[in-house]
């Protein structure tokens, strides 16, 4: 439930208003708006509890939550939730594009590909250092070393840095080299990582899980919510249906219902959601017009050597197309491309 104050009410009444609903052992979430601050109340039913809460000083109204996400729920933060992504805002009117390899393989198809996605248009990098493949025998990534490629990289390009962790003990590693921690669909309801995401303060980018409903996807960003991260950035990745023409089926749906439900930011990875490179500018078109508030696309120099995802990743060139077509697309439906940055210690070189 949500504690509305009243526009009047004074710090010590806030303090005491927390206060007790620490005594009734639950958790406060406090979101201080222009006008007035509100409370989330999460825990074991504190709507029972509403009659103590009703009678406090500077106590305005109780608003029960209907959902069971609270914290993530539209009816907790009506507005769009938005935070920096290093000069970007994410959940802005701005479109922040995130490209890069499937998995970082050595430092110059890093350092190549983050380049030619930076001159396309793209804000931030991805590359995967710890790799989750279904097949134990295939490339499971570089580990540490890439992500001190990553770092790198991140130094010459000045591109904030996305990269997946998979298990809790690898939350501070991760956080230590990235901007954003990603956590990967088949992890997507790992308990134990949500709650290690959630006690970092560096933003999460959430994958929906290949077989979760939505209201699932919301569930997991509350474990991560719940735990003290308000930076959570939601990403569909496609989902398994019956249709086997594609890797998965883009739940288009799920943009525009997440962005009613939620006021977290929601972007739209259309690599994995279709699988196979033809398709993945269609779809990211299709995305953006949806209201997606950004793209992760797979781009690797040379696809047909990549050891990971390579059939589902764009060549540089094909990158570039994309982003000029969400230019016009992101217009179209209100939003913008915002510049990508000039590479800081390539600036006033030939
Ligand atoms: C990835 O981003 O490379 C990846 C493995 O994604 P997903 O978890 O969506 O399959
Ligand atoms: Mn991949």
């Amino acid at each position: 439930m949500m504690i509305i104050m009243s526009t009047e009410a004074t710090e010590v009444q806030i303090d005491e208003v927390l206060a007790k609903i620490d005594t009734l052992g639950f958790t406060p979430h406090t979101s201080r708006g222009a006008e007035r601050t509100v409370i989330g109340v999460v825990g074991n039913n504190p709507i029972n509890a509403r009659d103590t809460f009703m009678v406090m000083d500077g106590v305005d109204r109780i608003v029960p939550i209907s959902r069971p996400y609270k914290l993530a729920s539209r009816e907790f933060i009506a507005e769009n939730s938005t935070f920096p992504l290093d000069g970007v805002q994410m959940g802005g009117d701005g479109v922040v594009l995130i490209a890069g390899p499937c998995a970082v393989e050595d430092r110059n198809q890093l350092l190549e590909t983050a380049l030619a996605c930076q001159e396309a248009g793209a804000h931030a990098l991805r590359g995967g250092a710890f790799k989750p493949r279904t097949s134990p025998y295939a490339f499971q990534g570089l580990g540490e070393k890439a992500l001190e490629m990553l770092a790198e990289v991140r130094e010459i390009t000045g591109m904030p840095v996305v990269t997946e962790a998979m298990s809790p003990e690898q939350v501070p590693l991760i956080a230590k080299y990235a901007d954003v921690i990603q956590i990967g669909a088949r992890n997507m309801q790992n308990y134990s990582l949500l709650n290690a995401a959630g006690e970092s303060q560096t933003p999460i980018l959430l994958k929906r899980g290949m077989s979760a409903t939505i209201e699932e996807l919301l569930m997991a960003a509350e474990y991560i919510l719940s735990h003290g991260n308000r930076k959570i950035i939601l990403c569909e990745r496609g989902i398994r249906t019956y249709e086997t023409s594609t890797r998965n089926t883009t739940d288009i749906n799920a943009i525009p219902v997440l962005k009613s439900l939620t006021h977290l930011p929601v972007i739209l990875d259309p690599s994995h959601s279709t699988g196979q490179w033809q398709y993945v500018t269609a779809v990211a078109r299709a995305g953006i017009a949806a209201g997606a508030d950004g793209l992760i696309i797979e781009v690797h120099p040379n696809p047909e050597k990549a050891m990971s995802d390579g059939g589902q990743s764009l060549k540089p060139e094909k990158f570039a197309t994309l982003v000029r077509q969400i230019r016009g697309i992101a217009e179209a439906v209100g939003r913008y491309v915002p510049p990508s940055k000039v590479p800081q210690k390539m600036q006033g070189q030939a």
